[in-house]
């Protein structure tokens, strides 16, 4: 029933892009049309242009008093958060070492880590929430090397506080990694936590609050020494110099992202109180650009997929009987992106039309 390719949906909200249209973006096409050149393989553009952005957005965040500036060398940069998550684990653990998740997360923790051969560690959250205490107990009992902690979460769009995190990192041994992919669209990070602990690594994406998907550009934000001990096993140039060109280009001005952002915002709070209004249904209210629906009974929940598909509206399902690897408590919940109030508003009809 499901559609083989992504480019035969109307409605792609099942990823968390941003659904806006780079043709509108004016790039300067020099540069970028270097095909013939090897890139940069320090990046250092595209490191300084993100420092100078996550430095000049620094009022935005919950720690104006301790904000130290971000350094270009606290940087790196991969194809996506997915290879920094990756050059983590290859870096900082051994075959057969521990790592940590919460669960439900975001599922690459699981697949890279089997591609370390490491081994994952799965903590329930309780109610959807992260339990922190079950993971400093578990980083315990394991000695765990490595805790990976998406802040929001994917799927729940739970938010952690500054304050849990560091007790994460005052009562553990373990390397924190906080998974910032979708920070932007939150009141909170970690950041102004780098200078006091050495363990703390945050990831951040290009392909959500700055709708660069397929540019494949992600970062890691660390102490310099952490970086220069990740750096080793970077490989040279893996980043594209043409996706590098073009995100220099696009930072010069982020405007469209700050309003992007401002709008998802105001849409998650209306999306959360009209899908309340519906019967059968519980949204999950999360802090990320996209919000969890369970449905409640089955037959529902399949009719509502048949609903969407036959829209050619695609959303993320989670069903655990799918797939051994889906978290029960998401059993029959589905995942939709934030990004217009035209989109949602189809997306809500499709389900008033199923639900009634
Ligand atoms: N972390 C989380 C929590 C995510 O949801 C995603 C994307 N789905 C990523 C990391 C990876 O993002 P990217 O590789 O596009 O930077």
């Amino acid at each position: 029933m499901e559609k083989q390719l992504r480019s035969e949906y109307k409605l792609l909200l099942d990823a968390n892009e941003m659904n806006f249209d780079p043709s509108t973006l004016t790039l300067d096409w020099g540069k970028i049309k270097e095909f013939n050149r090897y890139p940069d393989p320090t990046s250092i553009e595209l490191r300084t242009a993100i420092s100078d952005v996550l430095n000049q957005k620094r009022l935005n965040y919950d720690c104006e008093n301790q904000y130290h500036p971000i350094l270009p060398n606290q940087l790196i940069i991969g194809t996506g958060s997915d290879e920094i998550l990756k050059l983590i684990l290859e870096s900082l653990t051994d075959k057969g070492s521990v790592v940590l998740s919460p669960t439900p997360s975001f599922s690459e923790y699981e697949k890279l880590t089997e591609l370390v051969k490491g081994k994952l560690i799965k903590v329930p959250c309780n109610d959807l929430k992260v339990d922190i205490e079950g993971l400093i107990n578990a980083s315990k009992s394991f000695e765990a090397r490595v805790i990976f902690l998406a802040n929001p979460n994917n799927p729940t769009g739970q938010l952690m506080t500054k304050f849990e995190i560091e007790k994460l990192l005052l009562e553990t041994d373990a390397y924190v990694v906080v998974d910032e992919a979708y920070a932007e669209f939150s009141e909170v990070t970690a950041l102004c936590l780098l200078e006091k602990y050495e363990k703390l690594l945050i990831t951040r994406t290009l392909s959500k609050a700055y709708g660069l998907a397929s540019l494949r550009l992600g970062y890691l934000i660390a102490s310099e020494s952490i970086v220069s001990v990740l750096s080793d096993y970077k490989m040279t140039y893996n980043i594209t110099g043409v996706s590098e060109s073009i995100a220099i280009e696009v930072l010069k001005n982020t405007t469209y992202a700050d309003q992007y952002i401002k709008g998802v915002k105001s849409l998650r709070k209306r999306a959360f109180s009209l899908l309340n209004e519906l019967e059968n249904i519980m949204a999950i209210p999360g802090e990320a650009n996209f919000i969890l629906i369970k449905i409640i009974g089955d037959q529902r929940y399949l009719q509502l997929k048949v609903a969407f598909e036959t829209a050619g509206v695609k959303v993320r399902y989670f069903n655990s009987g799918n797939n051994g690897k889906v978290d029960e408590s998401l059993n029959n919940c589905i995942r939709v992106t934030l990004t217009t109030e035209e989109e949602f508003m189809t997306v809500l009809g499709l389900m008033k039309g199923v639900l009634k």
